[in-house]
């Protein structure tokens, strides 16, 4: 994916909404694809261009409390959530006058009940009680895997991770993948680095794990106890985790199994317990296992963790996934821990979080009316045909190749003509019908949904694969490919301004929508990810050694170039854990390109607009697209877990290894955003 998850924007809003906006950047009229206003020009684009095109808005930008960053996602997103929450609202409102099993009155119902403060404060830690006696109640360790797999299907992470996905060997059926899972800080690395940022989080982590016993009720000294074991038994799971680079690698978390070998990897986990309290029915004669160290380490803490450890853990985690919806106590604990790696100073307000919550949850229910009142299909056809361009342009580059042998490249352009596109909203929405909401406690609709959820995929195994389904929800800014559909998916929330707007010159929609967008996610299935899926979708070595090495070679070169940006503070960007990002950003850049000089011949070349020639508001549009403003806290997180450079760096990186950018722009050999020739890549 290319963004954080968030929500979209809409066009033009109804004064009435827009007056209710309380983090709207009100200094700026609504949202353009290329702001000229936004570029400082005292700033040379050929010394640093994301400052240019972005800097003179960094410079007024404040981040509002409480988000960790602000730009065009949150721009978007803040629009969008007020169309949202219209929706939302009036379905609230109205839910008695729906019929009780349809659609309207369950959503209704979920944001009202979330909306009701008074109730939850009245209720208290007293809705889990149920979950917390469950786990009390394992007094033998045959009893723990009945308790880990009925806290999963309330949403609870613990343990492991079952998921129904498609087979990376037989794309046309689901199959059982078991993935590493159960920790509560952000990654495995937090557990292991040494340092005294790192001690310091630990102790934060313990502090927090004691709290929210605490607040259950639990005395200081026990809590304190269980929350220094709950470190240990993580930094347990941490130890035999794969990182988060070994997780990009499809061929290193490729581990098909039979059930015998399964049950030989893990002799102590008794996986026929575990299926029936996950609900599980359908027969398990193969599973794939992303990481066998991680499941056999469980397979052992089974037998040498203390129970009273396991019950501890259990405990932590059921509390911990429900604490953001319970009371003030327990959600102020929740938002204190996850600021120190956010950076938020203070709380989203209450019906920001639930629409948030519902989006999530019930997403599909809430989509349908967000597309009837905001997206119409003449915006559907106008995209689609922006991505089309796209595709015929790097298919142009994929004839071209010099590099590629022929039998690649015939594969290659295959799967580029089978590559699925899914543009706005689904063809056929979620059938809501099994969907159980109550009128409260609102933590009981929380876990209701996420049953829902998992009673929904969980006998997925062996059957055929829904090439239907959305992977995320269409008010959402964000858009992503998947490499087992060999498909790309954009949906409504990302297709307005400021990544798309019809009234708007070819240049700049072909530097964002083009090039930020549908030439990125094109780009992600040959990227050094999605290179090792075929047309089908399924995990196979489709390319000659030659050209693979050739690839890996070139790769390289990004990884070493991207391995040298400063992050923040001292750390660098992992080159590695973001190269598969920056292919897509750089071929998605080139793709779209070219498709705009087709645009161009096509449709006529206008002169100057805003003082600007189209390829320079193309290059512009695609740094304006990456505008953002991000706190240090959230940085450092980053660095970590997200597999996303910086945004000052997704634009100087990939615009400095392009000589129609320094044409553009009159940069010469020796400005910083013109790298020698010989560090330049060449693969799309
Ligand atoms: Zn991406």
């Amino acid at each position: 994916m290319s963004r954080a998850a968030a929500f979209i924007l809409l066009a033009v809003l109804p004064a009435s909404l827009t007056a209710q906006a309380d983090t709207s950047s009100s200094q700026w009229p609504p949202l353009k694809v290329v702001d000229v206003r936004w570029i400082d020009t005292t700033v040379s684009a050929c010394v640093d261009f994301s400052k240019y095109a972005n800097g003179a808005w960094l410079a007024h930008d404040t981040i509002p409390a409480a988000y960790s960053s602000s730009g065009v996602t949150r721009d978007m997103s803040d629009r969008n959530e007020l169309v949202v929450r219209s929706v939302l609202e009036d379905a609230a409102a109205q839910r008695n006058s729906f019929p009780p099993a349809s659609t309207p009155r369950k959503l209704g119902t979920f944001y009202a009940t979330c909306m009701d403060s008074t109730a939850i404060e009245t209720a208290g830690a007293t809705p889990i009680r149920p979950w917390l006696r469950g786990i009390d109640s394992v007094t033998a360790r045959a009893g723990l895997l009945r308790q880990i797999g009925a806290l999963q299907v309330l949403g609870a992470n613990v343990v492991f991770r079952y998921s129904p996905d498609v087979d990376p060997h037989d794309a046309n059926h689901y199959l059982t993948l078991l993935y590493q899972g159960g920790l509560g800080l952000p990654d495995r690395d937090y557990y292991l680095t040494q340092g005294a940022a790192s001690d310091s989080t630990r102790q934060a982590y313990v502090t927090h794990v004691a709290r929210l016993l605490r607040l259950v009720g639990q005395d200081s000294v026990s809590a304190e106890r269980d929350a220094g074991e709950v470190l240990r038994f993580e930094t347990s799971l941490a130890q035999a985790s794969l990182t988060r680079v070994e997780r990009r690698d499809p061929v290193k978390t490729d581990h098909p199994m039979t059930r015998a070998q399964l049950a030989a990897l893990t002799p102590r986990l008794a996986w026929p317990v575990y299926f029936r309290a996950i609900g599980l029915r359908a027969p398990v004669t193969k599973v794939n296992v992303s990481a066998p160290q991680f499941l056999k380490r469980v397979d052992s803490l089974l037998q040498s963790a203390p129970l009273a450890t396991w019950r501890a853990y259990l405990r932590f985690h059921a509390i911990a996934s429900a604490a953001p919806w319970l009371s003030t106590p327990f959600v102020q604990e929740d938002f204190a821990f996850r600021s120190r790696f956010s950076g938020a100073r203070a709380l989203l307000p209450r019906w920001k979080r639930c629409l948030r919550e519902a989006d999530g949850d019930v997403g599909e229910a809430l989509g349908q009316a967000y597309v009837a009142k905001t997206f119409p299909p003449e915006a559907r056809a106008r995209a689609k045909a922006v991505i089309d361009d796209i595709r015929a342009a790097f298919r142009e580059r994929l004839l071209h190749l010099t590099w590629m042998s022929d039998s690649t490249r015939a594969q290659a352009l295959d799967k580029l003509a089978r590559m699925g596109e899914k543009v706005g909203y689904p063809d056929r929405w979620r059938d809501y019908s099994r969907l159980r909401t109550t009128e409260g406690p609102f933590i009981m609709n929380v876990a209701q949904a996420n049953a829902f959820e998992w009673q929904r995929t969980v006998n997925r195994p062996g059957t055929p694969v829904d090439t239907t389904e959305w992977g995320i929800t269409v008010p959402t800014v964000n858009a992503y490919y998947d490499a087992s559909k060999n498909e790309m998916v954009f949906p409504a929330g990302a297709l307005m301004p400021q990544t798309f707007d019809a009234n708007a010159d070819d240049a700049a929609n072909y530097g964002s929508l083009g090039g930020s967008w549908a030439g990125h996610e094109l780009t992600h299935g040959f990227d050094d990810e999605g290179r090792h899926y075929d047309a089908a979708g399924n995990l196979r070595d489709w390319w000659q050694p030659t050209d693979s090495a050739r690839f890996v070679a070139q790769a390289a070169l990004i990884e070493q170039q991207f391995n040298e940006y400063i992050q923040v503070d001292t750390f660098h960007v992992n080159g590695k854990l973001t190269e598969g990002e920056n292919i897509a950003d750089w071929g998605g850049l080139l793709t779209a390109y070219d498709a705009l000089q087709r645009a161009l011949a096509r449709n006529g070349r206008p002169g100057l607009i805003e003082g600007y020639t189209p390829e320079q508001r193309y290059f512009i549009s695609y740094a304006q697209s990456w505008r953002q403003h991000t706190r240090p806290e959230q940085l450092r997180t980053r660095v970590t877990v997200d597999p996303h450079a910086p945004e000052q760096w997704r634009v100087n990186g990939p615009l400095s290894n392009i000589a129609a950018f320094a044409q553009a722009f009159g940069c010469k050999d020796g400005d910083p955003m013109v790298r020698t020739k010989e560090k330049v890549p060449s693969i799309w």
